[in-house]
């Protein structure tokens, strides 16, 4: 569990100019999880004895569904990776219903042991709420209050710029180049691991486990050829729905180009992450899609384990993907088990003192 300890001492004020600081800071960052560490962080200046919980909304219909993404109590920040269950109380369930109803931040003072409920919906710049912030803490001064509110509406203009930057344009899901800085991070998550126990390449326990499927639909030039563009275009945004309704809500999904498409879960072992893979290969082949009726895609699938770079991650999701496509299509394929079967010879690992760097 990565969490952050601050230093508690003595309540006090934040100045104007704490706030422009992590505004500063806040800013500083392009990826998600550290943008919402630095907000509860600056937020927990205002004053130390309160709690915070940060909320992403995951769906707006039927009905709201939030997913915790970070916390902040008792001096410590855990992140929403690490918060493996989380269930909203009853009587602030209600309250998080009223202010959503009214579209404004909602307070009850004096809610527990002399602290006030704040509950703060955060707006995207279409004007759809795009997280929600709770604050459990001694009666804010109206200055405060003001200063969070606005703190809380560059936060979401910012996020909101930079979700547009990351994202791909057609489908909405995250672009290649997100791809690459995630696979990073898991990667060098995994070496800082190794680093820390002084035994390289070895696994512990408790280490959540990675796999990456490339996706590719079949035969997708024939749409293009038979219906055109348009329809193509149309399939491939169906596509990515289906992705979003099979796959969790803390899953990645990335376009990587064309009608390539990319999946990072987190499963204990391989026959969980078979399962969740082959659940969306048969949702793909039982869709009846607009026009084109039945469509099928393949996939090829890696665990994120230590590789070199995210180069040899997608490479090795790759070569199992291209054995997929050359065994019948429809149907999905783990490097490991086709290195295991000697259907594919792994790229050997340079030697030391052997890599040509020019
Ligand atoms: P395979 O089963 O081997 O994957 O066959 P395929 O036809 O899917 O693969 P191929 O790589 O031959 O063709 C991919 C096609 O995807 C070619 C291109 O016209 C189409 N394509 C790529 N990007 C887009 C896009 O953004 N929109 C549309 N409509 N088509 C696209
Ligand atoms: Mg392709
Ligand atoms: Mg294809």
């Amino acid at each position: 569990m990565t969490s952050q300890t601050l230093n508690i001492s003595a309540p006090r004020r934040c100045s104007t100019i704490q706030v422009i600081d992590s505004l500063a800071e806040i800013t500083r960052y392009l990826d998600k999880e550290l943008i919402e560490h630095s907000l509860l962080t600056t937020l927990s200046e205002f004053e130390r004895d309160q709690e915070l919980r940060l909320y992403k909304v995951v769906r707006h219909e039927p009905n709201l569904e939030l997913a915790l993404v970070g916390q902040y109590h008792q001096g410590i920040i855990v992140h929403g990776s690490e918060i493996s269950c989380h269930s909203i109380e009853e009587g602030l369930a209600e309250l998080i219903e009223r202010s959503v109803a009214m579209g404004e931040m909602v307070v009850v003072p004096d809610a527990v042991d002399g602290k006030s409920v704040y509950v703060h919906p955060i707006y995207d710049q279409e004007g759809e709420m795009c997280s929600l912030l709770v604050q459990i803490c001694p009666p804010l001064q109206s200055e405060d209050e003001r200063l969070i509110g606005g703190l809380l509406r560059i936060y979401a203009n910012y996020l909101s710029l930079l979700d547009l930057s990351q994202r791909d344009k057609l489908t909405s899901l995250l672009n290649r180049d997100r791809l690459h800085t995630k696979v990073m991070q898991i990667l060098s998550r995994q070496r800082l691991s190794d680093s820390s126990q002084h035994q390289p390449r070895r696994r512990r326990h408790d280490e959540q486990r990675f796999w990456l499927a490339v996706i590719d639909i079949d035969h997708f030039k024939q749409v293009n050829d038979a219906y055109g563009h348009l329809i193509g275009d149309e399939i491939l945004i169906v596509f990515a729905r289906l992705m979003h309704e099979v796959f969790r809500n803390d899953d990645l999904l990335f376009r990587y180009g064309g009608e390539e498409f990319v999946v990072i879960i987190r499963a204990d072992d391989k026959d969980n992450a078979r399962c969740a893979f082959e659940r969306f290969r048969t949702r793909v082949a039982e869709h009846e899609f607009p026009t084109v009726g039945s469509m099928t895609a393949s996939l090829g699938v890696v665990e994120i384990d230590r590789q070199e770079s995210p180069a040899d991650v997608i490479d090795e999701a790759d070569r199992a993907l291209y054995w997929a496509k050359e065994h019948g299509r429809n149907r999905l394929a783990f490097y490991q088990d086709l290195v295991d079967a000697g259907d594919i010879v792994p790229k050997a690992m340079p030697i030391a003192g052997e890599i040509n760097l020019f």
